[in-house]
Parts: structure tokens; C-alpha cells; sequence
């Protein structure tokens, strides 16, 4: 799906645990966009400055300028409605409005390239994720390597103890397990209001 026929907009979702890639086939296609000189613009949310607070970095060093939104609202206001195509990171910490706002920039013609995390520590799907893997015309789903036993891997493993949903971090904080590997988390912890609580 690396071509744009006339108008016609779509949403694609590459999604999977940490480590799996989800930055790296992101910027792949960002940068495969701008070599075909689309106009592409860049979004990620606050909450990721890990690295950089005007980039996307994968583990892997690799990097791509991007801005940063408190919100998916600020997505529509910082957009140029020139850009052609709109590639958005960790896009499972911007919170519910992102799925109207994805489907708004299809809508209006836009090539949309979404990554995320598609479970939580817990193993839990992780909101917006699941509703816009039901909107888009193309999921990637990206597994990592169980730093366990080598297989591959749909699960993050949280090493920490924590009461938080979100702790921000990678090696030493999380590694990727598989489904037979993998312990979910610490069972307290605070939830945000677009998180669903077990049960
Ligand atoms: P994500 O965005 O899904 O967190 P990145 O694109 O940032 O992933 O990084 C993927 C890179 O992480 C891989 O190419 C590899 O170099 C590195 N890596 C580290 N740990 C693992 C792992 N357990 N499985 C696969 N890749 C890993
Ligand atoms: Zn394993």
C-alpha cells in the first residue's frame, strides 16, 4: 500500500509489543513516502520524550523529525492540509479522540500510518488500538524476539514493580515475551480514563 491513487485516503496500523519493530517499519514508510515526494508530517505524544523530543527514534538508532501533541486534537490543529501523508508513533498513549481524528484525515484524503502498542504489561488490548484496527485498510501486526526462550514474541513483560499503567522506558524496564513466557505485571495500579480495568 505504498502508492495513492487520486484522493483516496486510508488508515494502515502497525502494531505489537515493544522491540517488535513498530518505529523501524513506521519510518520505513515514512521515508519511502517522502522519496516518492509526498508531503508527510510526523506525530507523537507527549508522554514518549525518551529519546527526543522532536524525532522518532527506534532501538535501533534509527530516526525520522516528528512533533510533538498533548492530544489527537492537536494532530487536526498543527496540521498542514497540504500533507499528503500522516504518520503518527505510540499511538496508544494519545488517548480515545485519535480514532475520529485518524478517520477524519482518511476521510479528507490523507494517507494515515498509525503504530502502537496493541496490549498494555498486563496483556490487555490497549486502547484506541483495537477500534482503529477495525477501521484501517491495513494492519501490520510486528512480533519481537522472547528474550526467554527465542521465540517469537506478542507480549511486553514489564522487569519492574509499579503501580502506573504507564512507565515509559525500554531495556531494563521491558522486554518482549512470548505467549508462553510472559507473566503479566504488577496487579496494582492506576488507570487512565481511556484504560479498561481487568474484569
Ligand atoms: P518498537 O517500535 O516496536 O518498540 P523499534 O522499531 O524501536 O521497536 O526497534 C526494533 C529493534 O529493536 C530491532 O530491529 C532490534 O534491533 C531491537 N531489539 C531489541 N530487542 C529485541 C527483541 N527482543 N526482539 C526483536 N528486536 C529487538
Ligand atoms: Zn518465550
Amino acid at each position: 500500500m505504498d502508492f495513492m491513487a487520486g484522493n483516496m485516503g486510508w488508515i494502515e496500523v502497525i502494531c505489537g509489543p515493544m522491540f517488535s519493530g513498530k518505529s523501524e517499519e513506521l519510518i520505513r514508510r515514512l521515508r519511502r513516502a517522502m522519496i516518492a515526494r509526498r508531503r508527510v508530517q510526523v506525530f507523537k505524544p507527549i508522554i514518549d520524550d525518551r529519546y527526543s523530543k522532536d524525532e522518532i527514534v527506534s532501538h535501533s538508532e534509527q530516526r525520522i523529525p516528528s512533533t510533538v501533541v498533548q492530544g489527537a486534537g492537536e494532530i487536526l490543529k498543527l496540521l498542514d492540509w497540504r500533507t499528503q501523508v500522516v504518520g503518527i508513533d505510540e499511538a496508544n498513549f494519545i488517548g480515545p479522540g485519535l480514532v475520529d481524528v485518524c478517520n477524519q484525515l482518511a476521510d479528507s484524503g490523507k494517507r494515515v500510518v498509525v503504530a502502537g502498542l496493541d496490549t498494555d504489561y498486563m496483556g490487555r488490548p490497549f486502547p484506541p488500538i483495537p477500534d482503529l484496527l477495525a477501521l484501517a485498510e491495513s494492519i501490520t501486526k510486528t512480533l519481537a524476539i522472547c528474550m526467554r526462550c527465542g521465540n517469537p514474541a506478542k507480549q511486553t513483560q514489564r522487569l519492574i514493580e509499579s503501580a502506573d499503567l504507564i512507565v515509559v522506558g525500554a531495556a531494563g524496564m521491558y522486554e518482549a515475551r512470548c505467549r508462553a513466557c510472559f507473566e503479566a505485571g504488577a496487579p496494582k495500579q492506576e488507570y487512565l480514563p481511556f484504560v479498561r480495568p481487568p474484569g
